[in-house]
């Protein structure tokens, strides 16, 4: 077939002019990543080369990479903290940028246990926008036919505070979908969800999801992908129906909608969709009362060609459940962002979870790269790091990401780990090997080493009353059921045979540990129902110097040896749990008001 010069680009032929366009962009951009990496660099210092920030390290108007990285140290949230904290606060100097902080996005990395707040600016939304047009054009190449139907994305917003100086502090999500950016986006027939807006912005969390499930189950032979931000957000819209579908369907043969929904926008907007489907609520109820659930998701939306999640990272222990549920639809994960800054898009979205690389885009900021092998040890200002530059990388290294933004970041360090694996053009593409410090994390959750411990010790504190004491302790995230939840394995010395603590007692620990976790993981047990209760399984006394001999065994030194703090390996798994002696949830909800703890 011959192709149309004008669609015609090196990635392949575009579906249509408009992709044809974003395509040519991707083309330009990564040809030229380095000229355009230090075009955003000047950019971003000549228009904040007068904010309190730069001035301290007297850059003096340079806007050359090598003055850049010679004066401005790297840095960590905790080293920004003093600017962010006035900034919320309410101090509307430029302190950090010259343009205005519109609001702060909360991200899910924690600091004190609270979300970090990240500065953004009001232009960051047209970056923002800019990267997610260039996800279907590249969608295109290698799903054919996207514009004959519809996406079933299930979308959420969460709650958002103001800080004491009265901004916006909000998941960047929620600022993204609150923005007129999506609220108005132009039709796009490529582009078109089940959800309505209305039903996607309800705050509350129940309503929103059910109204998503109902509109994308009306029109399930017009979806065409299905799709949440991450695999366990997936993974919960399932759970919701196995435990929905009774009242989903009986909404669906009647014509009417549930009372439990009574935002009225919500309403409003389900009334044109609404109608008696005696025939849609047998197929729906006669699968979903099937035992077996393998496959549900093309059983009730047979047109489904992919499922759009993000399964690299922490995500990938959902890859086994999504596949059973799917029956092995490809998984395609499309973008890879943070709070701070969006960073790039897989330019083979098809491709295998394993071999997902992501291509960064040089315009969205100024990225430097820390050779992993330097990013455990302390940065010095005597001896700086030699950071290496986007377009300087090389294939294999592993790195660690830094970020300049245009809203006032400056060589700052995400945390995330990233390997090279190729190059598109001079742009670099990178692997998601993990971010640093992440213990557990079952949704966005991250919870690191220490706090683990502090959970722990709070909690051993209530067993001093039956004069025990936790010995050692490990942990696993365990993902089998939906939600997942926390396990902590600990084995006690009770020093009282007579006094030994009761399953009230371990129950109240477990929720004690709870109380002690960041905000994020409250936040996923109490208002997004994303997270399980908190369960310690108490271990024969013994079992972690089993677990030392078998590391051992398989080769550990003795004087090396640590308890690992977190385990996912099977046969360690199968060793402790054949060790449990008895087992105990939490049993209610730890606090978590959207408030930040001051
Ligand atoms: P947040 O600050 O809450 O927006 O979270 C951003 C973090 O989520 C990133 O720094 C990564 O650690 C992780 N993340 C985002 N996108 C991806 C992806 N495509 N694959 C793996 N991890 C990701």
């Amino acid at each position: 077939m011959a192709v149309d010069p004008i669609l015609s680009s090196p990635l392949g032929p575009a579906a249509c002019e408009k992709d044809a366009k974003a395509l040519q962009f991707i083309e330009e951009m990564t040809r030229n990543a380095d000229s355009v990496q230090e075009r955003v660099l000047a950019e971003i210092l000549s228009r904040n080369g007068q904010t309190e920030y730069l001035k301290r390290f007297k850059l003096e108007g340079s806007t050359d990479r090598e003055t850049f990285k010679s004066k401005i140290p790297v840095i960590k949230y905790e080293d920004l903290q003093p600017e962010i904290q006035r900034i919320a606060n309410g101090d509307r100097s430029a302190i950090l940028s010259a343009h205005p902080i519109s609001e702060f996005l909360t991200s899910s990395g924690t600091s004190a246990g609270e979300r970090k707040l990240m500065p953004t600016i009001q232009e960051e939304l047209d970056r923002r926008q800019m990267l997610y047009s260039l996800l279907m054009p590249v969608m295109n190449l290698y799903v054919p036919g996207l514009d004959k139907g519809k996406g079933l994305y299930f979308l959420f917003v969460k709650s958002e505070t103001r800080t004491p100086g009265g901004l916006l502090a909000r998941p960047v999500l929620t600022s993204y979908y609150k923005s007129e950016h999506f609220k108005t986006r132009p039709y796009d027939p490529y582009n078109v969800y089940t959800s309505p807006n209305e039903a996607i912005l309800c705050a509350d969390s129940f309503q929103s999801m059910y109204t998503q499930m109902l509109c994308g189950i009306y029109e399930r032979k017009q979806v065409l992908r299905l799709g949440a931000v991450f695999a366990s957000g997936l993974l919960r819209a399932i759970r919701f129906l196995q435990l929905n579908w009774h009242q989903l369907t009986h909404d669906i043969r009647t014509g009417t909608l549930s009372p439990k929904i009574t935002d009225p926008s919500v309403r409003n907007c389900v009334a044109d969709v609404l109608k008696p489907d005696p025939e849609l609520a047998d197929l729906v109820a006669g699968e979903c009362s099937k035992d077996s659930w393998e496959g549900i998701i093309t059983r009730i939306w047979p047109n489904t060609k992919y499922l759009d999640v993000i399964v690299t990272g922490a995500m990938a222990q959902y890859i086994p459940t999504l596949d059973y549920y799917s029956g092995g639809l490809p998984l395609a994960c499309t973008m890879y962002a943070s709070s701070e800054c969006y960073f790039g898009l897989n330019l083979n979205p098809m491709s295998k979870p394993s071999e997902v690389s992501y291509t960064i885009m040089p315009n969205m900021a100024y990225f430097e790269f820390l050779p992993h092998e330097h990013s455990s040890i302390p940065l010095s200002r005597d001896s700086p790091p030699r950071l290496v530059d986007l377009a300087h990388v090389e294939v294999g290294k592993e790195y660690e990401l830094v970020i300049t933004t245009y809203a006032g970041l400056y060589r700052y360090r995400v945390g995330d780990i990233l390997r090279v694996t190729g190059f598109h053009n001079s742009a670099p593409q990178f692997h998601f090997v993990r971010r640093k410090n992440v213990l557990l994390s079952i949704d966005s959750d991250k919870t690191d080493e220490a706090e683990l411990q502090k959970a722990v010790d709070n909690a051993s504190k209530l067993l001093r009353e039956v004069n025990t004491s936790v010995v050692e302790y490990t942990s696993f995230a365990d993902t089998k059921t939906i939600p997942g939840h926390y396990v902590i394995y600990w084995e006690l010395l009770v020093k009282d045979s007579a006094n030994s603590p009761s399953d009230e007692l371990l129950g109240q620990c477990c929720l004690a540990m709870e109380e002690s976790l960041n905000s994020v993981y409250r936040q996923g047990r109490v208002a997004d129902n994303s997270i399980g209760p908190l369960e310690i399984r108490v271990v024969k006394s013994g079992t972690f110097e089993e677990l030392m001999d078998y590391a051992i065994s398989r080769g550990a030194s003795i004087n090396q040896y640590k308890v690992p703090r977190c385990v996912n390996f099977t046969p360690i798994m199968e060793l402790l749990d054949s060790r449990v002696v008895s087992s105990h949830f939490s049993p209610a909800l730890p606090h978590w008001t959207p408030e930040r703890r001051r």
